[in-house]
């Protein structure tokens, strides 16, 4: 059985880099591990959180229950009708090594996903997405633990509720299920997305004709690390907004005012870009005390250390109703708060 341990700092498991404590926190590296720790009862009342490479995450005070750490390894591929692969990945791996694997092997999927920061198991929480692509376009299905029951279960791409930066897991199944692998279906003959400007314009930069997965992956790297800071060296966890879609009414109102505003078409309505409202509303490479919105990309909150969570919530507050007040887009939270 893995050890639990009290009173333990949280610090180095969010990208965020706050200093809060939990009561308890324990990793698990198998299945069994996990089922025998949920067998416990003591141990299902007290979890209040499982955690993957904590990227997605803002704490705002201590956790006062058990913090599961997700560490279950292990990369296998099967085959799968029609010349495709099923690749599957334990919770814990590092979800830019699966894409790595994927890329070597010449796999075709998840390319235009590399250096998402975090792991496999929390990937379908949100359906990462990432320069024309969600997990969603490649997921077959996941297995995941009841924690009230201990029993396992498989769910299929049309159980998952994926829409964008959402699923089942985060709304109706919040807090219920502890997923434990994921498995993608992949080939080695898809179509790549190069959809987005960002992309061709890099590949150009780079010399490349005729691109395969491994280009592609290339390319997205250096444009990430180009823009997007680095946790490691400053804490963020990516987008702390999504990006809203608007009704078409509301749209046609805006463009008439701000013509050079970016949108996209979204199946129910129109998407515009968070990172330039928040932009326009004079908050880009703006710090206020420890935090800030990014110099180079608004929609990134900053901790530039030492933040407190509460702190990066006010400021994300004053984000919010200075584009309210603006544009009346109401913004919506990606990052989860705890
Ligand atoms: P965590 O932050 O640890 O957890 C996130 C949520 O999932 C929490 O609610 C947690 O309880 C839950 N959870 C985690 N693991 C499990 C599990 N095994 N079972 C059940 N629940 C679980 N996201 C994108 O979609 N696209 C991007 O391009 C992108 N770019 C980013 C860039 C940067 C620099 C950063 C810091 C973040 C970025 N993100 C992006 C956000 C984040 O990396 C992803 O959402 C990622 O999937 C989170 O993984 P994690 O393991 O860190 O999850
Ligand atoms: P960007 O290129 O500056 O573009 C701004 C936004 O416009 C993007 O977020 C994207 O929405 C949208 N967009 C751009 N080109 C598009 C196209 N051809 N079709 C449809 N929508 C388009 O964005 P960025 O900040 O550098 O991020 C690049 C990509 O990485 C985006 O896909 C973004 O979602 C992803 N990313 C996510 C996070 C996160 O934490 N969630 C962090 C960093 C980057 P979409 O977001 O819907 O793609």
């Amino acid at each position: 059985m893995p050890q639990i341990q009290r009173s333990y700092s949280l610090k180095t498991h969010n990208t965020f880099g706050i200093d809060v404590k939990a009561d308890a926190f324990v990793e698990v590296t198998s299945v069994d591990d996990l089922k025998g720790l949920l067998s416990l009862p003591a141990v299902r009342s007290d979890l209040k959180l499982v955690l993957g490479g904590g990227s997605n995450v803002l704490f705002t005070r201590p956790v006062d229950g058990l913090v599961i750490s997700m560490g279950i390894q292990g990369i296998e591929v099967t085959e799968a009708p029609n010349n495709g692969h099923f690749v599957t990945a334990g919770a814990g791996v590092v979800w830019h090594q699966l894409v790595e694997f994927c890329v070597n092997k010449g796999l075709v999927g998840i390319e235009n996903l590399s250096l998402i920061p975090g792991r496999v198991g929390a990937a379908p929480m949100q359906n990462i997405g990432a320069y024309g692509v969600e997990l969603k376009d490649v997921f077959h299905h996941l297995d995941a633990l009841h924690i009230e029951s201990g029993e396992l279960r498989r769910f299929y791409l049309d159980e998952c509720q994926f829409g964008y930066r959402e699923s089942v897991f985060k709304r109706q199944l919040s807090g219920r299920y502890i997923i434990t692998s994921v498995t993608l279906r992949l080939s080695e003959n898809a179509p790549l997305n190069t959809s987005y400007g960002a992309i061709r314009e890099q590949l150009a930069t780079m010399g490349v004709e005729n691109p395969i997965a491994a280009d592609v992956s290339r390319a997205v790297i250096a444009i990430r690390q180009s823009k997007l800071p680095d946790p490691a060296m400053l804490g963020n966890a990516g987008s702390f907004f999504k990006n809203p879609v608007v009704p078409l009414a509301l749209f046609e109102q805006l463009k008439a005012e701000y013509p050079n505003m970016p949108h996209y078409p979204a199946p129910d309505g129109m998407k515009l870009a968070a990172g330039w409202l928040i932009e326009q509303c004079g908050w880009k490479g703006k710090r206020v005390g420890n935090t800030g919105c990014h110099e180079q990309q608004a929609l990134v909150i900053v901790n530039y250390g030492g933040a407190t969570g509460q702190e990066i919530v006010d400021l994300a507050m004053n984000v919010t109703m200075s584009v309210n007040q603006r544009f009346g887009v109401e913004l919506e939270r990606e990052v989860n708060l705890f």
